[in-house]
């Protein structure tokens, strides 16, 4: 029942539950990797079949700014996969060859050194982090 625990904390949240969002969060949890915009748009298209691009890109920024859906950029690839993220903030290992991401299970940023290279006048509220190299399968096949 993962659908409906995100659907009640949209809805404690104060979020309207359209039958878009409701679409979107069920593909992103179709997905076993971490789909892209137009993953998750054609995977939508397959059963509603009027819905648009425009739709899909609105829907999925607007669960990134709730904070229900994470948007992990994959370096040189122009391009944004999208990932629920239930449980909080967190990180990932993002491979620059295949564009494979991974969820780091703690963050490894100290919070106190955060604030003091930022300086006191800076009042910090969140932060992102994403590590870049090379997967364990793309690591082998590059050697
Ligand atoms: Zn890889
Ligand atoms: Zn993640
Ligand atoms: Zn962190």
């Amino acid at each position: 029942m993962q659908l409906e625990k995100i659907i009640q904390k949209l809805k404690e949240k104060g979020c309207k539950i359209t039958p878009q969002r409701r679409a979107v969060i069920q593909s992103l949890l179709n997905f076993s990797k971490f789909p892209t915009a137009l993953e998750v748009f054609n995977d939508i298209k397959a059963t509603n079949p009027d819905v648009g691009l425009d739709t899909i890109y609105r829907n999925l920024n607007l669960l990134v700014e709730i904070g229900i859906v994470n948007s992990i950029n994959l370096p040189g690839k122009d391009v944004k996969v999208f990932e629920l993220s239930i449980d909080g903030h967190h990180h990932h290992l993002v491979c620059l060859n295949c564009g494979q991401a991974d969820c780091l299970d703690y963050c490894p940023i100290d919070e106190q050194g955060l604030q003091t290279a930022a300086g006191s006048e800076f009042q910090i509220t969140g932060h992102s982090l994403e590590i870049y190299g090379y997967c364990h399968k793309c690591k082998s096949a590059l050697k």
